[in-house]
């Protein structure tokens, strides 16, 4: 077993390091949607890891991905949901299932952030439960009309573009399900901010659609295999952001180490006493699972491997280990960890959203503890996407 990175991704990981360090880490401290810090991540290939130069992407695959999502999160988390929905989650999903020229219009701008992406599965009744969607997707003939009401969509208010699964016949479940791109500026698409308690970087919405059109193309692979293309992009998301958990992880611990290492109580650095050791040693043991279990998910996808079991196990201990480490973070610091001066509290607030997002922590026990029982198998063999987008170098 070789556990290290290789020449390629190791030089893409130091590429992403040092733009955190000039364009995030050294500017101005404000939260919030920054669309020039989105365009210079466009411009330099950061979203491009796992997409072919025909789609302006580096063919580096999701390792490389992977590496790039840790160091943007470990700079800022905030930051993650937009960059899974930029550099996977919208134009990988477009490319495995859209005919050519939907790819040709929409894969590469979004890969080099020319516009924006969202993906719209949660709905007020439809959670975890992807299959009780309710949004309503018709067959007009020469279009489809869309109706229906979406929630906590990540880029939902900025976006250029959506993905959107809705169903033609709610009796149907999950075997009703389509999906569908629809560009934003359609007549009856509106959009409400929604305040929550962080990631600011990546703003979230409500969706309305009220008699949206989409046109036929758009359809995303066959008319009633919705489900089938959720359930792809949801493993492929998981890569995302369960190493978006290890970068906050790794960020908590730094900034732990650090304080350690400057504060002094009782005549003595408080890292010198041994129960805040055991705090930096249980922290650097998560971070070093977590981040080993998530490089052995992403590298079993690239070698086009089976890794619904492997990505769920590592989502799942990824996003409790940054839940407690942005805990431990704050036990370290003391009533500084309370303050707005320093980091961790941010740490503490965008550490939550990795036990809720592309499937709940919940979610991930029930798929692993079922395949582990005999329940249901959740290792399937490969999908077989309808083009070889491969190829098309
Ligand atoms: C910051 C943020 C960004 C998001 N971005 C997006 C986005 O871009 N697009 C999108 O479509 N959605 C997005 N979501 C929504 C997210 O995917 C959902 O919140 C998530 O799938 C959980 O659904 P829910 O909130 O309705 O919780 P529910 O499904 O209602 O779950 C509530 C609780 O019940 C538990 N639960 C539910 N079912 C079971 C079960 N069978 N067994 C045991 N426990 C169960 C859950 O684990 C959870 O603890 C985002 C959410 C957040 C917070």
């Amino acid at each position: 077993m070789d556990f290290g990175l290789g020449e390629e991704v190791t030089a893409i990981q130091d590429m992403a390091r040092k733009f955190t360090q000039q364009e995030i880490l050294s500017g101005p401290e404000e939260d919030g949607f920054k669309r020039d810090l989105v365009t210079k991540m466009g411009e330099l290939g950061l979203f491009g890891c796992a997409f072919p130069p025909r789609y302006g992407g580096s063919d580096s695959g999701f390792l490389a991905h992977s590496v790039v999502t840790e160091e943007i999160s470990r700079a800022d988390s905030g930051l993650r949901p937009l960059f899974n929905l930029q550099a996977l989650t919208v134009p990988y999903t477009i490319m495995e299932w859209g005919i050519p020229d939907v790819k040709d219009k929409y894969v590469e701008d979004l890969v080099s952030a020319k516009r924006i992406g969202c993906t719209c599965f949660s709905e007020p009744n439809a959670g975890s439960d992807i299959a009780s969607i309710e949004t309503r997707i018709e067959d007009r003939g020469d279009h489809f009309l869309i109706n229906g009401a979406k929630t906590w969509i990540s880029n939902g208010t900025i976006a250029d573009l959506a993905i959107v699964y809705g169903t033609h016949d709610r009796n149907l479940k999950h075997r009703g399900l389509c999906a569908v791109v629809v560009e934003t500026d359609q007549p009856g698409w509106s959009t409400r901010d929604t305040p929550k308690l962080g990631d600011k970087a990546s703003p979230i919405a409500e969706i309305y659609m009220e008699n949206v059109k989409a046109p036929k193309e758009n359809l995303l692979g066959e008319w009633g295999k919705g489900f089938t293309i959720a359930m792809t992009a949801l493993d492929r998301g998981r890569i995302s952001v369960a190493s978006g958990a290890v970068g906050l992880a790794q960020a908590c611990l730094d900034a732990s180490v650090k304080y350690a290492n400057e504060r002094v109580q009782f005549g003595k650095l408080i890292g010198e006493y041994q129960l805040v050791k055991g705090v930096i040693a249980e922290m650097v043991s998560q971070v070093e699972a977590a981040r080993l279990l998530v490089r052995r998910g992403a590298w079993l996808n690239d070698k086009d491997r089976p890794f619904t079991r492997e990505i769920a196990i590592a989502k799942y201990f990824a996003g409790e280990a940054v839940v407690k480490a942005a805990g431990m973070a704050m036990e370290v610091h003391g009533g500084m960890g309370y303050s707005l001066e320093m980091p961790v509290e941010k740490y503490y607030r965008d550490s939550k959203l990795y036990q809720v997002g592309e499937g709940t922590s919940n979610i991930m026990r029930l798929l692993i503890a079922d395949d582990a029982l005999g329940i249901k198998k959740a290792n399937r063999p490969r999908i077989h996407v309808p083009s070889d987008f491969r190829d098309l170098n």
